[in-house]
């Protein structure tokens, strides 16, 4: 195929047999975010390339070097959303969600486009489910993010392959103080920082600490520490905190390089991580942004949230082999007819059991065919059982009723009492 018909570098198609895992792990989010009270939103995918500026911060690898941007017929410059937050908060400023002071728990699902070096893990587009939650400021709500988060790994059987970071980045006040200290350090060692730090010293020295280059690391152990600068506030929502999560028995710890890439984050930050999938090993990430709503013209309103990757858990749960058996299998009973009379009335018995047990998944053969081939098609569907009508049954008024997967013998059960006998041997969903 040529390549212009292909699919973009980065940009992946989720084929029929991956979908149902893809659906089992939505699904289970979905409940457990109704079940805590989350409220569902959904955001255009294209906004505005100012709001990203702005909220993002310029200085950061997304809006550097990583965004989808382009003008539209109007001249004007849009970009496709490299994250969630943003948009989100911009939603609710426009349509008075928060204005009130009223908390907002909400969350989102959907793709997202970055411009990265695609590799196992990390894709041009993605897709995250975030949780955005605004005018709550205590740390009880920071543990309710976190504590849903862990129940989720539990849910998914992930729970022993994952371990939490934490850690506090203070108030703005705190973390300016911070930012001096640490500015006068790295100064003193310019020599032994790579190029980016240097230039980020210059324009956000807190990021110079989640550098990848070795040199500068080594740099960094002497480093001031942002736990040494935290206000009381800070230090008092940060130790709430800690003491939630000790209560509901989940591990964690402490990190004090983890600054997150965007430059939006107040007091807690966090990051779920695994060892299982090398070097893109962040599945969950997120953190308190106090001042963005503000920023973005808003009154102030605290907020936090977070946004899990959902490509690395869908890897996770492959490598961990936790997807669940019974998920791929989509078809409960497969109807097999043979000849025009048969298969005319399959269509209208099909349809009277759609009626009678509307969670059925019946798949009725299509295209006719010899006994043996529709039989191999009936296998081949996953389904637990076979229902067959020829002349004979037909003739008969019954059909017959076949397990495929080593369930009891063949019978032959009447038109009437099929979805009766349907009902008893197959467990809706
Ligand atoms: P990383 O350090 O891996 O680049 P990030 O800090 O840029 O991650 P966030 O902006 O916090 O990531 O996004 C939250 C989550 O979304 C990440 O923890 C990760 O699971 C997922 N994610 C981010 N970028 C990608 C990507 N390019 N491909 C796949 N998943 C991604
Ligand atoms: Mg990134």
């Amino acid at each position: 195929m040529s390549k212009s018909l292909q699919a973009i570098r980065g940009m992946n198609d989720i084929l029929p047999e991956q979908t149902p895992l893809w659906r089992y792990f939505e699904g289970t989010v979905a409940r457990l975010l109704d079940n805590y009270g989350y409220k569902q939103i959904r955001m255009p995918i294209v906004e505005f390339t100012e709001l990203f500026k702005r909220s993002i911060g310029e200085v950061t690898d997304i809006v550097e070097k990583e965004m989808y941007t382009f003008d539209d017929r109007n001249g004007d410059s849009l970009t496709l959303r490299p994250e969630g937050t943003a948009a989100c908060v911009r939603a609710v400023l426009e349509h008075g969600l928060t204005g009130g002071g009223q908390p907002q728990k909400l969350w989102y699902i959907g793709p997202m486009f970055r411009h990265e070096r695609p590799q196992k893990g990390r894709y041009r587009q993605f897709h995250q489910i975030g949780l955005e939650v605004f005018n709550l400021d205590g740390p009880d709500i920071d543990a309710e993010l976190i504590v849903l988060t862990w129940r989720l790994w539990g849910m998914l059987g992930i729970r022993d392959a994952v371990k939490l970071e934490l850690n506090s980045l203070g108030t703005s006040e705190s973390r300016g103080r911070y930012r001096e200290a640490l500015v006068e350090f790295l100064s003193a060692h310019l020599d032994k920082l790579d190029e980016d730090s240097r230039r980020r010293l210059k324009t956000n020295p807190l990021r110079v600490l989640d550098t990848k280059n070795a040199e500068t690391q080594a740099v960094l152990v002497d480093a001031p520490k942002m736990a040494d600068y935290l206000d009381d506030e800070s230090r008092i929502h940060f130790e709430g905190l800690k003491a939630r999560l000790d209560a509901a028995g989940i591990p964690y710890v402490i990190n004090p390089k983890l600054v997150r890439g965007l430059d939006y984050y107040s007091k807690t930050v966090f990051e779920w991580v695994t060892d299982k999938l090398g070097a893109q090993g962040t599945v969950c990430a997120g953190g308190r942004y106090d001042g963005l709503v503000e920023q973005m013209g808003g009154k102030p309103t605290s907020g936090v949230g977070f946004a899990m990757g959902i490509e690395r858990l869908i890897l996770l749960l492959e490598t961990l082999e936790q997807v669940p058996e019974e998920i791929s299998r989509q078809v409960d009973v497969y109807f097999c007819a043979f000849g025009e009379a048969a298969e005319l009335a399959a269509l209208a018995l099909s349809e009277k059991l759609r009626d009678q047990l509307p969670n059925l998944r019946l798949q009725v053969n299509a295209g006719a065919g010899s006994f043996k081939s529709q039989f191999k098609k009936a296998d081949k569907s996953g389904a637990l059982y076979a229902l067959i009508l020829g002349d004979d049954e037909l003739a008969q008024q019954v059909v017959s009723f076949k397990p495929l997967r080593g369930q009891g013998e063949q019978q032959s059960i009447a038109f009437d009492a099929l979805a009766a006998h349907l009902a008893t041997c197959i467990v809706q969903g």
